[in-house]
């Protein structure tokens, strides 16, 4: 069976072709800049050796439809494709954003369900109407296959009331649903469950720390297998510092932006969302970058450096509080798997909690799932490699499947 993953941005477009029940991986790609003169198509044809053939294609791509209908006919190219017509494909899971407190577990789509989707816009408005344009589009064009919608916020639905809720009056809860919701849950839920697997721990006994750490940033506590806290909140700017998005501030500094700096809301809005963070603090949000400039003593990448890692070490302690008995400290994403130096600082002088790390084991490339604890150290380390799409794909299967 052939399911499409699909995840729709303001301004591209990434997929995979899956067959199930096998899990092969037989097409994916990304298009990017679509709408500008300059698209991008980046599509790779996976062999069953692991190997793989790309294609990089430059055309103007106007809007969504346009790339969509680009990645059917790539899917169907004599050399690079893996179906002969768009039936082949079975169902298509779209990942969203935000599902609100309505949605907390894969939902078949109808119009119902769409009308839904749409309202929930205004909780996340620059990611949300972005997916639902892709979901839009993919009706159209798989007509026969079931669209299915995978929710960033799904598995952080099970947080307690006294996380999810703001100390602000009833009312706005109540006439606005204005709690936390949690993002990256489908990563969250992804890592926690492999690494659970992989140490041959039943997941409802399982008790652990996801860091989930790329250009967004973000932290789970998972308590036998369900998360009771997560560090983003109503949107994905709370919590860690990131790439571009500042995390946790005093709620009063967006008081103090506008009343004495005069900034409007979209200015407010632009500054904490894409020009804070690490970029906000060193004019660069590739971590690669600053670790290559806090090396030659770069006085911002230090200060940068020390801020992002104090607060994840912040969420470390409250959340190993929460939790009592902590089993794993879990990194992921692109810094988390691939940073020994940040896994490092984040570790450092966390006996408290039985975390020691083997520089050997942290400092070796290897790929996959990996201990990186010291012999006898009472809690496991482990870098798990997140797979969104495997994950959508899996409850897509889930709920479709025969
Ligand atoms: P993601 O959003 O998961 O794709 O992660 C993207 C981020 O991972 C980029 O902004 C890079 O800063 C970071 N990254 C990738 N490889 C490394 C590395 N070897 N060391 C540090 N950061 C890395």
């Amino acid at each position: 069976m052939k399911i499409l993953v699909l995840n729709s941005g303001s301004s591209s477009i990434k997929y995979q072709l899956f067959e199930k029940p096998e899990n092969k991986v037989l097409l994916s790609g990304i298009i990017e800049r679509i709408g500008e003169e300059n698209s991008q198509v980046s599509h790779k044809f996976h062999n069953e050796d692991g190997t793989y053939k790309k294609l990089e294609i430059q055309e103007p791509i106007s809007d969504h439809e346009k790339g969509l209908k680009q990645i059917v006919s790539l899917q169907m190219d004599p050399e690079y494709g893996a179906i002969d017509s768009a039936d082949e494909i079975v169902a298509v899971g779209h990942r969203v954003v935000h599902g609100g407190e309505e949605f907390s577990t894969p939902t078949l789509i109808n119009e119902a369900v769409l009308q839904k989707l749409h309202k929930l816009s205004y909780l996340a408005p620059l990611h949300n109407p972005h997916n639902l344009k892709g979901i839009e589009v993919a009706t159209k064009i798989f007509k026969g296959a079931s669209q299915v919608a995978v929710f960033d916020t799904s598995f952080h639905q099970t947080m307690p009331k006294h996380a999810y809720r703001f100390p602000i009056p009833e009312s706005f809860y109540l006439e606005h649903g204005l709690r936390a919701f949690g993002f990256h849950g489908t990563s969250h839920q992804f890592v926690s469950q492999q690494a659970a697997s992989y140490l041959g721990i039943p997941i409802d006994h399982f008790n652990t720390i996801t860091i989930h750490l790329g250009n967004g940033c973000s932290m789970a506590a998972i308590q036998g297998g369900k998360c009771v806290d997560t560090s983003m909140g109503l949107t994905p700017l709370g919590g860690l510092m990131m790439g571009t998005r500042s995390g946790d501030i005093d709620p009063s500094l967006i008081l103090f932006l506008a009343q004495n700096l005069s900034m409007s809301v979209s200015e407010i809005d632009r500054l904490l969302n894409k020009e804070s963070g690490l970029k906000g603090l060193t004019g660069d949000n590739d971590l690669r970058n600053i670790l290559l400039r806090y090396e030659k003593g770069d006085s911002a990448a230090e200060l940068a450096i020390e801020m992002y890692v104090y607060r994840i070490r912040k969420y470390v302690g409250a959340y190993a509080a929460i939790l009592g008995r902590l089993d794993a400290l879990i990194f992921t994403a692109g810094v988390g798997e691939n940073s020994s130096f940040i896994r490092e600082k984040v570790c450092e002088n966390l006996n408290i909690l039985g975390v020691e790390l083997d520089e050997g084991l942290n400092n070796e490339k290897t790929s996959g799932i990996k201990e990186i604890q010291s012999q006898g150290a009472s809690t496991r380390v482990m870098i798990v490699p997140t797979n969104e799409e495997l994950q959508i794909v899996n409850q897509v299967f889930d709920l479709i499947g025969d």
